[in-house]
């Protein structure tokens, strides 16, 4: 048995985190900017994150033109109001596209020399402005994950990580997640278990892992309807924020498998959010995976009494429920790439392009 384990960031997790624990960005410097969406003046986060700064008198600019997904172009924008100013770190406030984005602003500010298209290739460059993280979604992990996940100008997802890209600091507070609507907590608590199942079953898993995953299921598995039926409820949204934490911390030691890259086009393409976009997918993925390694699959699949106990959990929750066109040309398209994708790496099973393209008319025969 040989594995790594690394986990760089400082966490705080649980009520007031932020403002209990925010003192620490002292050490950080001066001047910060904040890369956030709109929600975060909604539900609370950013009210306590600027008392925070002024109590300790930080300098602070609020970015706040982050959208979902965020693109070259949104980076580009970014670059150009901070590119020539002195920024001592970056508050990425949000889910995981503010968070994405500021780990990407942080590499562009610290590497002027290169261009935004290099950003996926970390051979280009070398640091990263710190970066704090302060979510408000339970479901990409990313405050705890080296990964920032960037659409690029023909709408395509790709992303990068390395060790120099983690949070410094972060933040989890789970009472910012309660204004979240039905419908997004179920995507992104899907999304937190997409990351558990696949980092238990990547070729880059370890006993380690395979044991922060096995929680992180068990408690979506139990939770996660709840959370949806129930929105206020602080336990609840304490549970699923857990859990997408410790998802978090798994995929930033397996990787995810390419079940990620069948959900990205379905998402920068035809709108379905991330988390939908890809548990839409994981029974089929897991399928040819077991293919090559039974074994695993198996395991994993265990927790909802086999795999079509977790195509029942996926359909209860609406991950089918999805009013797109699919077309086969679409099918074409994206099963050329998805064959192609980086994540096969890790991946367990023969994903080629006539295996991929089954598996996308599959799922757009189940979408209702
Ligand atoms: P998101 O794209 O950050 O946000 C989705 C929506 O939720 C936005 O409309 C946002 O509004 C809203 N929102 C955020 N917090 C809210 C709250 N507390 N209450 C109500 N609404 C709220 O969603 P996400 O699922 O967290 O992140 C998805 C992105 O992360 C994708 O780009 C995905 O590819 C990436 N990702 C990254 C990793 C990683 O390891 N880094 C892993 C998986 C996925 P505003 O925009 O107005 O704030
Ligand atoms: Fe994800």
């Amino acid at each position: 048995m040989s594995w790594k384990f690394y986990e760089p960031p400082k966490l705080f997790f649980g009520k007031d985190a932020l403002i209990e624990n925010g003192e620490l960005m002292r050490n950080l410097g001066k001047r910060a900017v904040i890369t956030t969406g709109k929600s975060s003046s909604v539900n609370g986060s950013l009210n306590d994150l600027k008392k925070v700064l002024n109590s300790l008198g930080i300098d602070y600019e609020v970015y706040n033109r982050v959208g979902e997904n965020p693109s070259f172009d949104m980076l580009r924008d970014a670059r150009k109001i901070f590119e020539n100013e002195r920024i001592d770190f970056i508050i990425g406030l949000g889910g995981g596209s503010p968070m994405d984005f500021a780990k990407a602003l942080g590499v562009l500010l610290a590497n002027p020399e290169i261009d935004v298209s290099d950003i996926y290739d970390t051979e280009k460059y070398d640091g990263m402005t710190p970066v704090v993280a302060v979510p408000t979604t339970s479901g990409t992990g990313s405050e705890v994950t080296q990964y920032s996940v960037i659409t690029n100008d023909e709408g395509h997802k790709g992303g990068f990580g390395t060790e120099f890209s983690f949070p410094t600091l972060s933040f989890a507070d789970p009472k910012y997640t309660i204004t979240m609507p039905e419908r997004l907590t179920m995507s992104t608590g899907i999304d937190a278990l997409c990351h558990a199942v696949e980092g238990f079953v990547s070729k880059r898993s370890s006993p380690i892992v395979r044991l922060l995953a096995a929680e992180a299921i068990k408690i979506i598995r139990d939770n996660l309807e709840k959370t949806m039926k129930n929105p206020e409820n602080y336990d609840f949204r304490e549970k699923m924020m857990y859990a997408s934490t410790l998802a978090g911390i798994v995929i930033a030691q397996a990787g995810t498998t390419v079940n990620h890259a069948f959900g990205y086009p379905v998402t920068t393409f035809k709108g379905v959010r991330h988390g939908q976009a890809t548990g839409m997918f994981l029974v089929e993925t897991l399928k040819v995976m077991g293919e090559e390694n039974e074994e695993i699959v198996t395991k994993v699949s265990e927790f909802f009494g086999g795999l079509e106990g977790l195509e029942e959990f996926l359909k209860s929750v609406g991950v089918y429920e999805a009013d797109i066109e699919i077309t086969d040309e679409d099918i074409r398209l994206w099963s050329e790439r998805t064959s192609k994708a980086k994540h096969l790496r890790v991946t367990y099973g023969t994903f080629d392009f006539e295996t991929v393209k089954r598996i996308y008319e599959k799922v757009r025969e189940k979408l209702q």
